[in-house]
């Protein structure tokens, strides 16, 4: 470019310079005439060569082309320094007064009238102008320039021409369109984008939305969406918790893709999501906001559902299928082998499934499967798994049971559900099942040995007769026919009057006179031995015979005490065990209320024994009975005191009134240091509850001298008395007097098993 100064050719500059004044501008830029300047002053500068010179290099040297033109059509050039030909690839020659071209015809047509707007309106308040504009370059192209100029005007105000300066911009021209249209496109692109695009602040705020976004949503604009939810975490997403993972994440990764949830659109519908996000930082290196992309993945999830459902579900019954037992069995193995439980599996057969078939047809045959395979569900937990392997074969998966007992009471109800009359308009059926069970461990440690042995026990079920369940082992199925044989005996041992009550003497300390007796359940058994409590009560409980059992008890038990207390014998308290099952399922309170006044007997002289366990296992609940029963007068003790896990703030609790030590802690305190321990710690602390503490199963003098020494206030056990029937107790009654050791004391062998 500088070379090009040579080119120039500095004589028409001059004289055309040589035709104008000077003007002086002022800081702000309005422009004001001055004397006019002596034209031999300027040539004598010139003249004497440097300072020609040194204006000739500075307008060499500047980046741009430097003018002088006229106020008319063409914008005819009287000056022009060297630039003109890096400007426009023209010599000033060729410019200067038009000789080949006018600076107008270089000037794109297009913007010549504005150009002209812009320069006029500049004259016009005699400021300077700006403006930018198109020229079209000696080689052909166009190119963007940038001029800024002013109007000169001689001494009466009138405009003598317009000096300025225009410069190339092309290059940043071009740089910041191609900026503005990359902004345009990215904009574009955020508008029209198919997936929502959010940025948001860390605490859950949309920062911005685009329009996807709203629409996933169910917003009609982005504003909308940005407005109606403030908190994210808990406005959207259906489990907050889901929000607090994605942060999580995206915190410890810098970014996640694929991160799926659920969430609320507008109007409550629930849909899944895909979100794709990264955190922003900060200049600081500080977590800024976050954004990402969402997308609305509900169709593809149902979509997922659906073909999951059909793979490993049943599609008629909707039980999980083969395939998904399989899975579960395994899982079910892996479970109970970490856990050291049972899992129990059974196979399912309904009896004469093909006669209902085949004479009521396929409808019907389809109808009764789904029913069944209901009542199968209904009967077991949401965590066990009903499966179904085709035809009327179903698959059990039992959890969580530790003994073949409790299945068994399982299967037995099952059994009996699946038998209820089934009712279709064709009538009244009584459907029945047949199945077999396969224990994991003891029958085989894999599905596939699990599931054989399971099924061959079913068909030895079928053999007996159907309706029934058979274990695959012999000696299992000995074990449960002998139990199921004492369930049938027990439902009916109350009706045909086979129970009875036996009394054992409890003794005050000091005094050793009987202040109280236990009454203790007894079963007489007509065609076996007698079975003790310990055997057949648990069996009670479990099959709710408790209820009236233990019904039966209290009212005997009352009614015996207030016939003594009637016969003239010194009044005391009579204990009865109730089992928590009686809590449970009986309005015990009010039982007991009924009994007391049908049977007369003061509520003073009956006493509530419950165990330890039991209580604790539901003591919240428990306190509010116990308030009730301590309003009716009853006396209460927590029996086996010490086996249980006691919390101390719930004892403060009870309104009970004695501990009983479980006899297991007596029988060695004369000899097992801890023992000794615990019942002393459990004596101190009744005394410090303000408790009665009964010893139990006091047997020997040493017993009995270590409970004395300790304080122990009351006394029960085989060295006072063994519970006898009532009509034996009241000869002990009778005699009225301390007890002391019996005798002969009572041989281990004829006490009853414990
Ligand atoms: P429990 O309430 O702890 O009853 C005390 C048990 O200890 C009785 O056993 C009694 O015979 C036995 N026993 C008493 N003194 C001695 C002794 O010096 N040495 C030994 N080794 N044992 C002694 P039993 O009658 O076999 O009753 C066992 C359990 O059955 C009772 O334990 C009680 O929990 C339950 N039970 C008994 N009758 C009923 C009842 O009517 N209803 C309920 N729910 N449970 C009952
Ligand atoms: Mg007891
Ligand atoms: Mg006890």
């Amino acid at each position: 470019m500088k070379s090009s100064a040579k080119t120039l050719n500095p004589a028409p500059d001059l004289q055309a310079h040589a035709n104008v004044r000077t003007v002086v501008r002022p800081p702000h830029g309005e422009l004001q005439p001055e004397a006019p300047a002596d034209p031999s002053s300027f040539d004598s500068t010139v003249a004497r060569g440097d300072t020609g010179r040194m204006l000739r290099t500075l307008l060499g040297n500047l980046d741009g082309m430097v003018y002088r033109c006229r106020d008319d059509a063409d914008w005819t050039m009287e000056f022009v320094s060297e630039g003109c030909r890096a400007l426009t690839g023209y010599d000033a020659q060729d410019l200067l007064l038009n000789k080949r071209l006018s600076y107008l015809s270089i000037m794109h047509p297009e913007d010549r009238d504005r150009v002209r707007e812009e320069v006029v309106g500049g004259l016009t308040l005699r400021k300077r102008f700006d403006c930018e504009y198109r020229i079209f370059h000696a080689t052909g192209g166009i190119r963007w320039v940038w001029e800024r100029g002013t109007g000169v005007f001689d001494l009466q105000g009138r405009l003598a021409a317009i000096e300025g300066i225009i410069q190339d911009v092309t290059e940043r021209k071009e740089s910041s369109q191609a900026l503005r249209e990359a902004e345009r496109r990215y904009y574009q692109l955020f508008e029209n984008a198919l997936e929502g695009i959010f940025r948001t602040t860390l605490d859950g705020q949309y920062l911005d939305a685009n329009p996807a976004l709203a629409r996933i949503y169910g917003f009609d604009s982005p504003p909308e969406l940005i407005q109606s939810r403030k908190d994210i975490r808990n406005e959207l997403y259906v489990d907050p918790k889901r929000r607090e993972q994605f942060m999580a994440l995206v915190r410890a990764r810098g970014s996640i893709s694929g991160f799926e949830s659920q969430v609320y659109k507008k109007n409550g519908e629930v849909i899944w999501i895909s979100e794709n996000a990264r955190a922003v930082y900060d200049a600081s290196g500080e977590l800024a906001c976050y954004e990402g992309t969402v997308e609305d993945v509900t169709e593809r999830k149902l979509y997922q559902a659906r073909i999951e459902q059909q793979a490993n579900y049943d599609t008629l019954t909707g039980l999980a299928n083969r395939s998904l037992l399989n899975d579960r069995l395994q899982q079910a193995i892996l479970n109970a082998s970490g856990h050291g439980s049972r899992l129990a599996v059974v196979f399912v057969d309904l009896d004469r499934f093909k006669y209902i078939n085949d004479s009521l047809g396929h409808h019907v045959g389809d109808e009764l499967l789904r029913a069944m395979a209901e009542r199968l569900r209904a009967s077991v937990r949401d965590t066990d798994t009903v499966a179904r392997l085709g035809g009327d074969e179903f698959v059990l998966l039992i959890n969580g049971h530790g003994d073949p007992e409790s299945i068994a009471v399982v299967l037995e109800r099952m059994l009996s559900e699946i038998s209820q009359p089934w009712t279709i308009s064709q009538g009244d059926f009584n459907i029945t099942c047949s199945m077999g069970v396969a224990l994991y461990p003891d029958d085989g440690a894999t599905a596939q040995a699990l599931l054989k042995h399971a099924d061959s026990a079913m068909y030895r079920a079928k053999e007996k007769g159907r309706n029934n369940f058979q274990f695959f082992t012999a000696e299992l199925n000995a074990l449960i026919t002998e139990r199921l044989e004492l369930e049938n005996k027990l439902r009916r041992a109350l009706e045909r009057g086979q129970f009875s009550l036996h009394y054992q003497p409890r003794v005050d300390m000091h005094s050793r006179r009987i202040i109280g007796a236990e009454a203790l359940l007894r079963w007489n058994c007509a065609d076996q031995e007698n079975v003790p409590p310990s055997r057949f009560i648990p069996v009670a409980e479990e099959i709710g015979l408790i209820v009236p059992i233990g019904r039966w008890v209290l009212r005997e038990a009352c009614a015996q005490n207030k016939a003594w207390q009637d016969a003239g014998l010194p009044p005391f308290i009579v204990s009865v065990n109730v089992s928590v099952r009686q809590f449970r399922q009986d309005d015990i309170v009010q039982t007991i209320g009924e009994v007391l006044r049908d049977t007369g007997l003061e509520a003073r002289y009956l006493e509530i024994e419950l165990t330890e366990s039991a209580v604790m296992h539901d003591a919240d609940q428990f306190i509010a009975m116990l308030n009730e029963l301590n309003d009716l007068g009853v006396q209460m003790s927590i029996d086996d005191f010490g086996t249980g896990y006691s919390s101390l703030s719930y004892l403060k609790r009870f309104p009970v009134d004695r501990l009983k030590v479980d006899r297991s802690f007596v029988h060695d305190i004369a000899n097992d240091v801890d023992d000794a321990t615990i019942v002393r710690t459990v004596i101190a602390l009744g005394h410090n509850l303000g408790l009665k503490v009964v010893a139990e199963g006091v047997e020997t003098e040493q017993q009995l001298e270590f409970l004395r020494a300790n304080h122990c206030d009351e006394l029960q056990g085989y060295y006072f008395g063994a519970p006898l029937p009532g009509n034996e107790f009241v000869e002990v009654l009778r005699r009225d007097e301390p007890l002391r050791k019996l005798s002969p004391s009572p041989k281990r062998s004829q006490l009853p098993l414990l």
